[in-house]
């Protein structure tokens, strides 16, 4: 029987080792956002099996010589089941291959990175785990939104819009309290459901909201609404996935061009009311 493998710390400049996965993070988009881990990771695979979320941007550091094998997931379409990846993995590191598993983000959040990581290990197989930059900070750097704040908000969540049975199961009376930062991943097609329970469990119609696609790429769009105008924003502009749903006050910290919609009067005077930065056009 295979002894199952441990965590032990990566000597700074340590090499893949043949027979390594290394669980790379790639951050949001940006190439500059790489640690110099991850690239220098990703120049000595042999081998990268990389996700959909990973840039082109990315993807165009890889050495032409690497095989990239692309196991990417989008929403309805599995071209390998989660057990194939693991299977895959498993297999390559155990032909001596120098892998690499790039994920977009940080592969332990919401990354499936414990999965993988879990499976590895209990095969003998030696897993060293590289962070990435989490979509929740690229993202709200790269539109200058502060996560917490001493006026508005103590704490900030990162919460799954989406599990395995579809909607997730969450705290609701717990979200709804004032004074945090709530960041949902993988929310934009459940985000009216959000929205409702929200207001529903006592958060005001007014707190604002940004969803942020595409973050830290050259497509990257804002678009700011209330919980209540959100159905409407929706509609009218369409975000697309990658997208990140952020809502509380830090929003209104946020003075990136944004698409906005807070066309109900209640709603724009209270953000006149509460020192609202200017909002400009949506620009390139
Ligand atoms: N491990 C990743 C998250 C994977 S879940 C991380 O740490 O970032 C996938 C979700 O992440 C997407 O549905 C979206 O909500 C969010 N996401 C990832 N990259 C993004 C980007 N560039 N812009 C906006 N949202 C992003």
């Amino acid at each position: 029987m295979k002894k199952v493998t441990q965590n032990h710390p990566v000597p700074a400049g340590e090499a893949v080792n043949p027979g390594d996965v290394w669980l790379v993070g790639a951050g949001p988009g940006d190439a500059e956002l790489l640690t110099l881990k991850a690239w220098r990771a990703i120049q000595q695979a042999d081998v990268i099996v990389h996700d959909r979320l990973v840039s082109e941007q990315i993807m165009a550091l890889i050495p032409a010589t690497t095989l990239c094998i692309d196991v990417g997931k989008c929403r309805g379409r599995h071209p390998l089941s989660q057990t194939q990846i693991n299977q895959l993995l498993a297999e390559l590191a155990q032909a001596q291959q120098r892998v690499v598993r790039l994920k977009g983000g940080d592969p332990f959040i919401f990354g499936r990175g414990g999965e993988e990581m879990d499976f590895l290990q209990q095969q003998g197989i030696r897993c060293c785990i590289v962070p990435g930059i989490t979509a929740a900070t690229g993202c709200a750097a790269a539109v200058g939104l502060p996560l917490t704040h001493r006026d508005c908000a103590q704490s900030v969540r990162f919460i799954t819009g989406h599990s395995r049975e579809g909607e997730p199961v969450l705290d609701w009376p717990m979200l709804a309290k004032g004074e945090q930062t709530l960041v949902f991943y993988m929310g934009l097609s459940h985000a009216n459901r959000l929205s409702q329970q929200l207001i529903a469990h006592g958060m005001t119609g007014t707190t604002p909201l940004a969803i942020i696609e595409r973050g830290t790429q050259p497509q990257q769009r804002l678009l700011t609404a209330t919980l209540a105008t959100l159905p409407r924003l929706l509609a009218q502009y369409q975000p697309q996935s990658p997208g990140l749903l952020v809502v509380g006050d830090v929003v209104r910290f946020c003075r990136y061009p944004a698409l906005t919609l807070m066309q109900d009067d209640d709603v724009a005077a209270a953000w006149i009311d509460d020192d609202m930065p200017t909002k400009q056009p949506f620009c390139c």
